[in-house]
């Protein structure tokens, strides 16, 4: 599957507030929103003002970067949205919630979205005891996520086990020293802490 491969921290800049795309590096005074607090390119630092359009534009590439999703599959997890019963935009949020490898950055089995998909693409996962190795993969409530036996002794692991927890949502449940965690149920909206107004990317798309 494809993805953006380019400098991700130029991403958080033309959107103008933290995606936290590179892990650690995002939580310290390193990080380039908090250095250089405009957009990128020659004409970052012009005047700008938004049209209507630009401002949905804006909210949904915002949703997207920050699960590292492309515009194609977007697309498809929107309309699977709008098919659900119940807020659309809520609904896709929590399909975007439910993919596997942001299920293990909410774990805290990887610092980044990034890390945890290419920790998932290279077969350290497993999902009800069978390997797992689709990023995009779609969890459940019950869904027992936990590393591989051949990969629990990898140093990236050891770390995992040896550092202290990090904020894990309600929503999962985490035995760290175990190395895997459930799905419990699925997210409310209160419960996705990103900074998106998901309606504006629903009417975006319903014009
Ligand atoms: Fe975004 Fe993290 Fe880079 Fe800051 S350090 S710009 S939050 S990816």
């Amino acid at each position: 599957m494809a993805r953006y491969t380019g400098p991700v921290c130029r991403l958080c800049r033309r959107e103008g507030t933290k995606l936290y795309l590179k892990g650690e590096k995002c939580y310290t005074d390193k990080c380039p929103v908090v250095r250089r607090p405009f957009p990128p390119g020659q004409h970052g630092q012009a005047r700008r003002k938004l049209s209507e359009y630009g401002v949905q534009l804006r909210e949904k590439q915002k949703l997207r970067r920050t699960y590292g999703v492309l515009e194609g599959q977007f697309r498809r997890y929107l309309d699977k949205a709008s098919r659900k019963t119940g807020v659309t935009g809520t609904t896709l949020l929590q399909l975007l919630e439910r993919r596997l490898d942001n299920v293990v950055y909410r774990m805290g089995f990887a610092s980044s979205r990034a890390e945890a998909r290419q920790l998932v693409r290279h077969g350290h996962f497993t999902v009800n005891g069978r390997k797992v190795d689709i990023p995009s993969f779609s969890t459940r409530p019950g869904d027992v996520i936990a590393v591989r036996e051949s990969s629990r002794d990898k140093g990236r692991f050891k770390e995992v086990r040896e550092s202290a927890p990090r904020g894990v949502p309600a929503w999962l449940e985490v035995d760290r020293p175990a190395l895997k965690g459930t799905v419990v149920r699925l997210p409310s909206r209160e419960e996705i802490d990103v900074p998106v107004q998901e309606h504006l990317v629903i009417e975006l798309y319903s014009r």
